[in-house]
This record gives structure tokens, sequence and C-alpha cells, in this order.
């Protein structure tokens, strides 16, 4: 058997055309854009890259977008004065802070300083409750458990009642996930089963799976022989396992693996998501699909 491919690539192609529209409407109704601020401490290449891509992305579906640069030696009060500028600032619906911070930086104290009505990564607890209360509560899910719910749903995979398995319990991808799978409503209605370092039976768990999510971070992590046949499985994996000369512009780029051995994997799934192109891709689309919603919510209240 071969897997049906669930490609992020495409995912994101038909989001991202889907708010392009939206943004034209509210701009139609409201004479103003979804407004996404990110915030950027220091030079972290890896950071200044993500955020290239952010603004890149943002600026494509016609969000007002700003990147706001600062020093690695910012203080923190100046860092905190400054999110308070944003929170008063009625043309944005979405900060985001880059992480990490620079270690005289208390990082719990800036996200939990951003309003809860413009944390579109869903970091705050205050959205981590809403979160795990579900339904109307819910204002903004985190972005990469987002991302994962939305691939399940437009693959056309049936999740009421399905034996959802995740591997990870990570604030950022394994609780959340496992707790928007197993809420009431469509997408969710599942049976999660959280699996971790501790698991006793991480292959017989794994077996079990109608829907496999694996936010392990360790490459080749999930046999072949774990995967029961024809289930969905989802490899959030991001692993560096080496480097290669790219054919396309002749520099040096990492060879990237999941924790699915995927080409065993795709012959006994039903459905399954490659490393790179799948899960990747989607997270900055659901924060601008989170700044969209977040913008609506502001301008439709006239706030
Ligand atoms: P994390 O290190 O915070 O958590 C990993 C979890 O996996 C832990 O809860 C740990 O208990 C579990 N785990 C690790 N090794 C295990 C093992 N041998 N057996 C069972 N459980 C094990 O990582 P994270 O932030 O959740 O990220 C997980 C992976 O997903 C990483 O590869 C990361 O790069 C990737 N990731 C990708 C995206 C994206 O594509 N957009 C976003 C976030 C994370």
């Amino acid at each position: 058997m071969t897997a049906k491919l669930i490609k992020g690539t495409d995912i994101r192609e038909e989001i991202l055309d889907e708010i392009t529209k939206e943004v034209a409407e509210i701009k139609e109704k409201y004479n103003q854009v979804p407004g996404l601020v990110t915030i950027l401490v220091g030079e972290n290449p890896a950071s200044v890259s993500y955020v290239t891509l952010k603004v890149k992305t943002a600026e494509r579906v016609g969000f007002k977008e700003i990147q706001d640069n600062q020093p690695e030696d910012i203080s923190e009060a100046d860092l905190l004065a400054l999110i308070d500028k944003y929170n008063k600032d009625d043309s944005i619906h979405g900060i985001l802070v880059q992480l990490p911070l620079p270690k005289h930086v208390d990082e719990k104290k800036v996200l939990n300083a951003i309003d809860p009505d413009k944390d579109v990564d869903g970091f705050h607890p205050v959205n981590v409750g809403r979160l795990m209360i579900g339904g109307d509560e819910v204002k903004f899910p985190p972005c990469t458990p987002a991302g994962i719910q939305e691939m399940i749903v437009r693959a056309g995979v049936e999740t009421s009642g399905a034996e959802v398995v995740v591997v990870g319990r990570s604030n950022i991808v394994g609780k959340p996930i496992a707790n928007m799978m197993v809420q009431k409503g469509p997408g969710a209605n599942s049976t999660v089963t959280i699996v971790h370092t501790r698991t006793k039976d991480l292959e017989g768990h794994c077996k079990r799976a109608d829907i496999l999510i694996v936010a392990a971070g360790v490459p080749g992590l999930v046999k072949p022989e774990w995967i029961k046949p024809g289930a969905c499985v989802i490899d959030v994996g991001v692993n560096r396992v080496g480097e290669k000369i790219s054919e396309k512009t002749g520099r040096k780029v990492a060879i990237l693996r999941g924790d699915v051995d995927f080409d065993a994997a795709k012959e006994i799934a039903g459905a399954i998501t490659p490393v790179p192109g799948g899960v990747g891709p989607m997270t900055i689309t659901m924060l601008l699909f989170n700044t969209l919603e977040s913008a609506r919510r502001h301008l439709s209240a006239g706030v």
C-alpha cells in the first residue's frame, strides 16, 4: 500500500489564498487590514530567518506587518513597555515575541505581558486555559497543533471515535494537540493517549493508533512495524541529520528527517505527512489565520 501524501506546502497555499480573500473583505468593510507585530530581540540566525519568512508571508496576504527589531541588550522594563504600547495600539491585532529571549530577560514575564486577546501564538496561560475548556472559549489555538488538526481535517481523515496517539508531551505540540483532539466538535471527538519518555510500551500504544501524531524530536523513533495498516501518520519532528549542497542554490543546506521512518512507513500508513514539506509550513499559516480571526473579533466589536 502507498499512503496518501498530506502535503503541508499544498494546504498552506489553499489557506493563504482563503486568508487573502478574507483580508480584502475586511478592508472593504472596515477600511482596515489585520495588523501583526513581530518583536525580535538580538540577531539569532535561526530566529532571523524564521521571522523573515513570517514577514514575507504576512505581507503576501495583505496584512499590516511591523517588524520590530530590538538590540540584544534591551532591558526587561523596556521590552515590557514596548509590549504595552502594542497592547494599546488598535491597528495591531496580533503580537508575537520571537523566542528565545536573552538570558537577562524573564521570558515568562514577557509572554504573560501580551494582551491575551492579541496573543496569536496562544501561549499565554489564559489562552492555554481557554483551549482546555474548548468550544467557543478558544481564541487562539497554538499554531503548530492548529496546523496539525487542519491537515487531518483537510485530508478527510475521520477523527470522531478514532484512537489518537500523541508521542511527546511538550507545551507547544504534544499537550495542546492531545487536548484539541479530545474536545467535542468537528475534527476532534477522538480517544486520545499521550505517550512520552516514561511510557512503558511505546510500540504497543503506537500500534493501536488510527491517527499517530509524533512530536518527539528523535529521528526515526517510530518504526514502520509500529504503524497500524491504514493509519494516518503526522510527523511533527524536524531533525537535522547532516548537510548537503543544494542543487538549486549551490549552497550548503541541512538534511532534515522526521521522527518516523518515512520511506518504509508510507507503504503501511493510509495517509502520511513528509518531512520537510509536511507540518512545517503550517505553523506560520495558522499564525496568520489566528491574526485574521483576532482582527475580525476586534473590528466587529469596534476596538
Ligand atoms: P520537546 O523536546 O519539547 O518535547 C519532546 C517530547 O517528546 C517530550 O515530551 C518527550 O517526553 C518526548 N520524547 C522524546 N524522546 C522520546 C522517546 N524516545 N520516546 C518517547 N517520547 C519521547 O520538543 P517539541 O518542541 O515538542 O518538538 C518536537 C519535535 O517537533 C522537534 O523535532 C521539533 O523540531 C519539531 N517541531 C516542529 C514544528 C513545525 O514543524 N512547525 C513546530 C514545533 C516543533
